[in-house]
């Protein structure tokens, strides 16, 4: 946290407005340049706060811990904050001997300006400890070829990446939800298609002031997905299967989000609704955390040098990952192309390649089924930075993604896309070659949304001869998928029984079964209830005691 006292030389160039926050962090005031230097001479402890901005109104200005709250802006913009924050190559070699829990600590230093240095770290020591993630060192990276590293992002309880941010997002909630006074129970509700929801229930579990309930598809997800949610543990969750497909759930969920009866209810008895889907910054910026990690990790064991440059791979569905990545880069981690990875749901590798984002065809269920997307929201906040937060384009072009499921960004945005991103997309006949391929050459087991993002960067290898050292997302564990896995390693059919899968992949793999999957065997199922979408209502209001 910087004090104004110690900031004095800097603000002035760096900051546009100044936010500025009393000890007991209840009475804010924005000021002026000029106001804001005599207040923080007469005044004791002071911060500079960074602010940020709404894409659909830029005048809309919110603290950090206002954003997470709020999750979206009222008008339906996202929140970007005003400015990316640098750091220094040295800042960076800086971190090599820290934890991932202090790592995290620094990034978040630089965007959650408005939170202390002691509540960053309650919530970095609460989410990344070995008690939530099996592996010492939260992530980690495997050497898969020359120069080409897999950054194992499943080590957490649910073996996918969200488990990254999700693990994390309920301290950043309730501590925000403390320090702007709101004195009030979060209740999370999730409409989920797997693996989110999963994410999020380990997440809030038993976590102080929250409550949280999630709704499935009965016929929408996988055996795994559905026992991993229906044997949840903790006092504070709900997990309802509804009667319908993924976007029942989501519209219900919505509807109810909007009911002003319900709203009313929550407010009498001191509740409020908030959100964990990957459009809320909370979301976001605990994604940062790992490019900026693993690139340090990657100089400490000389496998690049300081200053390098290296290429992000990235298996790309909702666009947060990625974007997470281009936040690192302009942050000051040197990298040379992010690459955008799709399957054959290939809405992203058309947009960057030719400008025209075009949601009008058809809509695949694939092997990498967390990214089955057509629309992916972040999006708006990279195309907000890249217009210079020009709030009126992004209203006209999200306007017409809405009406007409189409938009054109104009030239020079087309040519700044290409400046940072590469993209390039697989079906799933590519994604089980390349999984039995690196199994193969390189006794390496990956699930399949990573399987696309390798094959979509030896693709790029092949047309660009680019030499750069890279780093690869690899962003669920192969277990979570392994009936795809094994169909692609021997061929076999999917079995019934998951386990017995599970069993046929640690023969061929050696790969310790993450814990938290291999327990599910003996867990009992706790949820068994499934209704109609017009019961939704009724069950969050029981659930609620209200
Ligand atoms: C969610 C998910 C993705 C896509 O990530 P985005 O941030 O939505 O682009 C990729 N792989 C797995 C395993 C996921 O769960």
């Amino acid at each position: 946290m910087l004090l104004i006292q110690q900031a004095q030389g800097l603000f002035f160039e760096k900051y546009h407005s100044i936010f500025i926050i009393n000890a007991d962090h209840n009475k804010k005031a924005l000021f002026s340049r000029s106001k804001v230097f005599t207040d923080m001479i007469c005044s004791g402890r002071m911060e500079i706060v960074m602010f940020y901005k709404s894409t659909r109104n830029s005048d809309i200005k919110v603290t950090s811990a206002e954003a997470i709250t709020q999750g979206i802006s009222a008008e339906g913009g996202l929140f970007v904050p005003e400015e990316i924050p640098a750091i220094s190559i040295d800042e960076i070699k800086g971190l090599a001997d820290m934890s991932y829990a202090d790592r995290a600590a620094f990034v978040f230093s630089k965007y959650l300006t408005d939170f202390t240095d002691a509540e960053i770290h309650y919530c970095t020591d609460n989410a990344y400890t070995t008690k939530n993630f099996e592996s010492e060192s939260i992530t980690e990276i495997s050497h898969l070829f020359d120069g080409t590293y897999m950054l194992e992002l499943w080590h957490g309880p649910t073996c996918a990446f969200k488990d990254m941010a999700l693990q994390i997002l309920p301290y950043f909630l309730t501590t925000s939800a403390k320090k702007i006074n709101l004195d009030k129970k979060i209740v999370i509700l999730v409409a989920t298609s797997g693996d989110t929801g999963k994410a999020a229930l380990e997440g809030f579990k038993d976590v102080e002031g929250t409550q949280i309930m999630v709704f499935y598809p009965e016929q929408g997800v996988s055996p795994m997905q559905k026992r991993q949610m229906i044997t949840q543990e903790g006092s504070n969750v709900g997990v309802c299967a509804i009667k319908g497909n993924f976007d029942d759930c989501q519209n219900g969920v919505k509807s109810i989000f909007t009911d002003n009866d319900i709203k009313a209810k929550l407010e009498n008895g001191s509740m409020m609704f908030s959100s964990a889907n990957s459009i809320n910054w909370g979301r976001l910026v605990p994604q940062i955390v790992y490019y900026v990690s693993s690139y340090a990790e990657l100089v400490k064991n000389e496998q690049i040098s300081a200053g390098e440059k290296i290429n992000i791979v990235v298996p790309t569905g909702n666009f947060g990952n990625i974007l997470a990545a281009y936040y690192a880069k302009q942050m000051g981690v040197p990298v040379n192309k992010l690459i955008c990875a799709s399957n054959i749901n290939n809405v992203l590798t058309n947009f960057i390649n030719t400008g025209i984002y075009d949601r009008n065809r058809n809509f695949y269920a694939t092997c990498s089924p967390s990214m089955d997307i057509l629309i992916s929201s972040n999006l708006e906040r990279l195309l907000y930075i890249l217009t210079g937060c020009n709030d009126a384009k992004i209203k006209e072009w999200f306007g017409s993604l809405a009406e007409t499921g189409k938009y054109e960004v104009s030239d020079d945005i087309k040519k700044l896309l290409k400046q940072d991103f590469c993209a390039g997309f697989c079906d799933d006949n590519d994604t089980k070659a390349t999984i039995k391929k690196i199994f193969d050459e390189y006794s390496y087991t990956c699930d399949t949304h990573t399987a696309v993002a390798v094959k979509v960067y030896n693709d790029y290898i092949a047309e660009t001869g680019d030499k750069t050292k890279t780093i690869i997302a690899s962003t669920a564990s192969p277990y979570k998928f392994s009936a795809s896995v094994l169909e692609a390693i021997d061929g076999s059919a999917p079995e019934i029984d998951e386990y017995d899968m599970i069993e046929k992949l640690y023969e061929h793999s050696g790969y310790a079964v993450p814990k938290s999957l291999a327990e599910l065997k003996n867990k009992k199922a706790r949820f068994d209830v499934s209704i109609e979408k017009s019961e939704m209502k009724d069950f969050v209001l029981k659930n609620l005691g209200l």
